[in-house]
C-alpha cells in the first residue's frame, strides 16, 4: 500500500520579500519572471532549449526560474521545500545530473520561515558535540567552492567570540572541541578580552574563547547562490507552489500540489518549521518563535564594526538561554543584531505571533547588558523567525522511518544553517545512492522510532 499524506490548508500565501540589495551578478539576470497560470511552471516557457537555466531578478532580489520541458512531470527527485537545506539539495543533486523538481510555496530566500535576518553565524569550534566539526569543515569548503561558482560573497570572516563562566558548558566544550580538531582560538581571561575588545565587559570568572575562523554568512545571499547553481545543472524550480500532498510507494512517489501533479523516484522533505505537516509523522519537532533586534549601542556603532567587534555567544544566567550577536555588518545606521538562542514559545508558522512586543525586545537587552553595557541602546527594528527543536538539539537527515523513497532533513534547532551545503551533499548521497560519506548516524530519525 503506497503511504498517502495530505496536509495543510490549501492556501498559498506570497511571502514577504527580502530587500536586500541584490548581488547576483548581471549577467546572470536572463528574463523575466512569471508563472505560467495554466502549468504552474515558472519562467517563460518555449526557449527550445531544454535544461537551458533562465533566471530573472525580480523586485527585492527574488531570482530564479529554470524551465525544462523534456520531461514535464516526471523526475528523479522532487524536492519539498528551497529554503536553505532544499537549495542545498537542489544544488548538490542538478551537479549530478539528477533531473530535479524543486517546489516551494514562496519565493525564497523569505521571511516566512527560518532563514532570513540578514546574518546566520557560522563557526568550527562546536560545542554542541565535536561530532559536527568535520561537517562543519566541509561545509566552508562547499560555500567557498559556491562563492567561486556564483562570484557572491558569502562567509565574512571576523572572528567569533564565546564567553562564560570559565567552568560552564559553553566555554569548557568550545575548548575540548577546539582542541580535538586543532581549530584556531585564542583563549582570553577577562583583562585580556576587555582589552582586546572593549565593547565587552566580562564577568568576573569569564573566559573568552576568540575563534579565528568564525563569522558569518547572510542566509538570503546563500540561497540565491545555491538556486541559482541548481538552475545552472538544470535544476526545475517552481516557486509560490504548495505542496498539498504526496504518496509514497517503494520505488516511487507521487506529489500534488496548488499547480499540478508530478511523479518522481525519490522525494526529498526540506520543510524547515512546516516539517511536521509535511511529513504527518510523530517525530517530536517543536516549532519555537524567536525575536531578533537590531539595536543602535549606545555610544554609536564605531566599537562595534566588523573589524573590531566578532560575532559571539554569551551564556546565559543560571537557567537562562545564551544570546547572541553580530557586528554592525550594516554600515552606522544599521546597529548591531542580537537575539537569545531559544525560547519557550511553542507555535507553529501559522499561528506565530509575528508581533513584536516591548518585553521580546527587554528580555534580550537584559540578557546581554551585564556583558555589553552599550546594549541598552535604542531598539532600531525587530524581527521573528522560526527555531524547529528536537529534543536533544541535533538535527533529523535521513531515510523517512517507514518509507525509503523519502528522505527527509529537518528539526535544525536553531543551528543549521552553517551546514547547509554539506547537508545538501549528503541529501543527494541519501536520495541517489541510499548512503553518504558523511559521518550521520547522529542525526538519524530512528532514535526518535520507538
Ligand atoms: C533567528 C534565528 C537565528 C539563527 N541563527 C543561526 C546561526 O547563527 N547559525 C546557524 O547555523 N543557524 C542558525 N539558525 C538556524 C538556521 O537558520 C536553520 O536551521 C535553517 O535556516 C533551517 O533551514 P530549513 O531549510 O530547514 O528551513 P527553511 O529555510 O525555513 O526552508 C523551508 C522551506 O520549505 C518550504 N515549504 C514548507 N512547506 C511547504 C509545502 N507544503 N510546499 C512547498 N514548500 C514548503 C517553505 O516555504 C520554506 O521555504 C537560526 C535560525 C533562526 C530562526
Amino acid at each position: 500500500m503506497p503511504h498517502v499524506s495530505r496536509f495543510g490548508d490549501m492556501g498559498s500565501k506570497q511571502a514577504g520579500q527580502s530587500q536586500k540589495k541584490n548581488r547576483v551578478p548581471r549577467s546572470l539576470a536572463l528574463g523575466d519572471r512569471g508563472i505560467d497560470p495554466k502549468t504552474g511552471r515558472v519562467g517563460r516557457e518555449g526557449s527550445g532549449c531544454p535544461r537551458e537555466a533562465r533566471q530573472s531578478l525580480g523586485e527585492g532580489g527574488s531570482i530564479l526560474t529554470s524551465t525544462d520541458l523534456t520531461h514535464p512531470m516526471s523526475f528523479d527527485v522532487i524536492i519539498l521545500g528551497l529554503g536553505a537545506m532544499g537549495s542545498a539539495a537542489a544544488h548538490h543533486l542538478a551537479a549530478r545530473g539528477q533531473h530535479v523538481l524543486g517546489l516551494d510555496q514562496f519565493t525564497p530566500p523569505h521571511d516566512r520561515g527560518s532563514s532570513h535576518g540578514g546574518s546566520r553565524i557560522i563557526r568550527q569550534a562546536y560545542f554542541e558535540s565535536p561530532d559536527y566539526i568535520p561537517l562543519v569543515l566541509r561545509a566552508y569548503e562547499l560555500w567557498r567552492e559556491i562563492e567561486r561558482d556564483t562570484g557572491i560573497r558569502l562567509i565574512h570572516t571576523t572572528g567569533g567570540l564565546v564567553i562564560g563562566n570559565e567552568d560552564g558548558d559553553l566555554v569548557r566544550r568550545t575548548i575540548a572541541s577546539a582542541k580535538e580538531h586543532h581549530i584556531p582560538i585564542d583563549v582570553l581571561a577577562p583583562a585580556e578580552l576587555a582589552a582586546r575588545f572593549p565593547a565587552f565587559s566580562p564577568h568576573p570568572g569569564d573566559l573568552g574563547v576568540f575563534e579565528h575562523l568564525a563569522g558569518y554568512l547572510v542566509p538570503e545571499d546563500c540561497i540565491r547562490a545555491q538556486l541559482q547553481s541548481a538552475i545552472h545543472s538544470g535544476a526545475q524550480l517552481h516557486f509560490d507552489e504548495k505542496v498539498l500532498s504526496w504518496t509514497a510507494a517503494p520505488d516511487h512517489v507521487e506529489v500534488a500540489t496548488t499547480r499540478g501533479s508530478y511523479s518522481a523516484r525519490h522525494l526529498i522533505i526540506t520543510a524547515g518549521p512546516w516539517a511536521a505537516e509535511a511529513l504527518q509523522s510523530n517525530l517530536p519537532l517543536s516549532v519555537t518563535r524567536q525575536v531578533t533586534a537590531w539595536i543602535q549601542p549606545k555610544g554609536g556603532v564605531e566599537g562595534f564594526l566588523p573589524d573590531r567587534f566578532p560575532v559571539f555567544i554569551a551564556e546565559g544566567a543560571a537557567g537562562k538561554y545564551a544570546s547572541y550577536g553580530f557586528p554592525a555588518i550594516d554600515g552606522p545606521n544599521g546597529g548591531i543584531k542580537v537575539a537569545i538562542h531559544g525560547s519557550d514559545l511553542s507555535c507553529t508558522p501559522d499561528t506565530v505571533d509575528r508581533q513584536i512586543h516591548d518585553a521580546d525586545v527587554q528580555q534580550i537587552i537584559v540578557s546581554l547588558q551585564g556583558r555589553i553595557p552599550a546594549i541598552a541602546g535604542d531598539l532600531l527594528r525587530a524581527k521573528t523567525c522560526l527555531y524547529t527543536m528536537t529534543p536533544d538539539e541535533h538535527f533529523i537527515i535521513g531515510p523517512h522511518p517507514r518509507l525509503p523513497s523519502c528522505t527527509i532533513a529537518c528539526g535544525f534547532s536553531g543551528h543549521g544553517f552553517k551546514f547547509a551545503p554539506v547537508i545538501g551533499e549528503i541529501l543527494a548521497g541519501l536520495a541517489t545512492r541510499s548512503s553518504s560519506t558523511h559521518p550521520i548516524a547522529l542525526f538519524s530519525p530512528e532514535r526518535f522510532a520507538h
